[in-house]
């Protein structure tokens, strides 16, 4: 596999980290507001040692037989493992147990499953909606619509914490058309809070619209390429 090496990935997040601090001061956001996520997919288990050794915590994986062996390999307490793949029923064993956010949900009977197989006597699982936020049906993702009902079933889910929206917008490279779904998300989001279920994340931005994502409110960018270089 053709990777970074340690050095580059010090680099690359030192510069997304400014370059997060740059864009929270450029759209009044509170410093410190914008999480990175440091999306590890396909990435052997030195990339992410490379990551964690600059204190890079938060960690996301799309495939579980990939993500399984490095998160046993690396099963340090101050990482947090996000699942942000989209999600088979016969993987939500699995994931419900190595994980401590899921980025994907839409459905409802995954997530009952994954609140089934969550062990109630650990912090619940950290749950995100995936939202359909460019119209196209070959996205994957909820409806708007379909968001705030399955925000509501989720919401009673004792072992799901359901901490807000995620979405995946069609790529584009202009800025302004990179805002508009991200913007659509965050009012989705005010909309399901209005109605009194307190939602604290918006999962928006990767590296090629992290700006625009955070100029629209982003909590949490998932980043792969801008830290890990391309993948194969
Ligand atoms: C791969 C992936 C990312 C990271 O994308 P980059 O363009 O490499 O930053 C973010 N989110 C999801 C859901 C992904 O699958």
């Amino acid at each position: 596999m053709n990777h970074a090496s340690k050095n580059t990935i010090a680099e690359n997040i030192k510069s997304i980290r400014s370059q997060v601090a740059a864009a929270e001061k450029k759209y009044g956001r509170q410093p410190g507001s914008v999480q990175l996520l440091a999306v590890s997919k396909t990435r052997p288990i030195e990339d992410v040692e490379a990551a964690f050794a600059e204190h890079q915590c938060h960690f996301g994986e799309n495939y579980l037989q990939d993500a399984l062996p490095k998160i046993a390999a690396i099963s340090d307490s101050a990482i947090t493992w996000h699942f942000i793949g989209p999600i088979q029923s016969n993987k939500t064993r699995q994931i419900a147990e190595n994980f401590d956010w899921v980025h994907g949900i839409e459905r409802l009977n995954i997530a009952q499953r994954l609140n089934e197989q969550r062990d109630p006597t650990i912090k619940p699982l950290n749950v995100c909606i995936q939202v359909n936020s460019s119209n196209e049906t070959s996205k994957s993702g909820v409806s708007f619509a379909e968001a705030i009902e399955l925000a509501k079933s989720i919401h009673l889910l004792p072992n799901l914490h359901l901490r807000g929206l995620m979405t995946i917008p069609a790529a584009t490279n202009d800025f302004e058309q990179q805002r508009q779904p991200f913007r659509l998300l965050r009012e989705l989001k005010d909309k399901i809070h209005s109605q009194g279920i307190k939602l604290d994340t918006l999962s928006m931005g990767m590296s090629n619209d992290m700006e625009a994502a955070i100029a629209e409110g982003s909590t949490l960018v998932r980043i792969g390429t801008a830290i890990f270089g391309q993948r194969n």
